[in-house]
């Protein structure tokens, strides 16, 4: 569904993604995990056409999205959820989730899945009316994805959904991402955290340098990962 082919993305001198190659399938959780400033969040934008292409091919669908304006591809159906959660704090939560449904008509369809968004995330239905800024941490990360679940998505891009969580919310936010591919909805989730990540994934990339060093289903039990993102353990 999602094929990245050998992407190089460069910020002036400094190469942030070099002949890196990634494919997602439908209905897969692949996530990319890799230290701070690895190229994770670069990688997401340019998926998105945030970033400027030096070389190498996006496709979706079949179809080459390489460097369409970042409207064309999110009509596609690529949603981003990005790092940080991002709700725009000074709205309702109403006015975000209305906000994700921006490209499409407010009809029927539209209104069954607002409604289907708060029968998802229970705790945004009594807040409705508050100011996203003032929501928890985990609320407002419910609220960015129930943002994005509002485009009808066929992928979803999460840019490091556990940052600044408590153990328990973290928790809470992946079985939220499992939901959400039983929704049928792809999923491509970029993290610090490796051990959640791994165990949530169906595959998994690990990114160093602007270049993808390791990929495979199983990548909890590989050991150079085990030294290198989970302490040894
Ligand atoms: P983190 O987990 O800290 O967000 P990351 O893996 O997402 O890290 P990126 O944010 O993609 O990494 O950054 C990759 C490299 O590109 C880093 O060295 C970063 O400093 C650099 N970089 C990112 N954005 C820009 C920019 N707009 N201009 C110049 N350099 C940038």
């Amino acid at each position: 569904m999602l094929a990245v082919d050998n992407l190089g993305v460069r910020y002036g001198n400094l190469t942030a993604l070099d002949g890196v190659s990634l494919s997602v399938a439908p209905d897969e959780i692949v996530t990319v995990v890799g230290a701070n400033g690895a190229g994770k969040s670069t990688l997401m934008r340019a998926v998105l056409g945030l970033v400027q292409i030096n070389s190498g091919t996006i496709s979706f669908d079949g179809q080459d999205i390489t460097r369409l304006p970042t409207f064309k591809i999110a009509r596609k159906g690529i949603a981003l959820v990005p790092e940080g959660r991002g709700p725009l704090r000074q709205l309702s939560v109403r006015e975000n989730l209305v906000l994700g449904a921006f490209s499409r008509a407010w009809d029927a369809a539209t209104k069954a899945d607002f409604e289907a968004v708060l029968d998802r995330f229970p705790a945004l239905r009594p807040r409705l009316a508050q100011t996203a800024g003032t929501l928890s941490g985990g609320e407002q990360q419910m609220l960015v994805i129930g943002r994005a679940l509002m485009s009808r998505p066929k992928l979803m891009l999460l840019d490091e959904p556990s940052l600044g969580l408590a153990p328990l919310i973290v928790a809470q936010v992946f079985a939220t991402i499992e939901a959400v591919r039983g929704m049928g909805v792809a999923v491509v989730v970029v993290e610090q955290n490796a051990h959640a990540a791994l165990k949530l994934a169906d595959r998994a990339y690990v990114i160093e340098n602007g270049r993808i060093v390791l990929e495979g289903s199983n990548l909890l039990g590989d050991k150079r990962v085990q030294e290198a993102y989970l302490g040894g353990s």
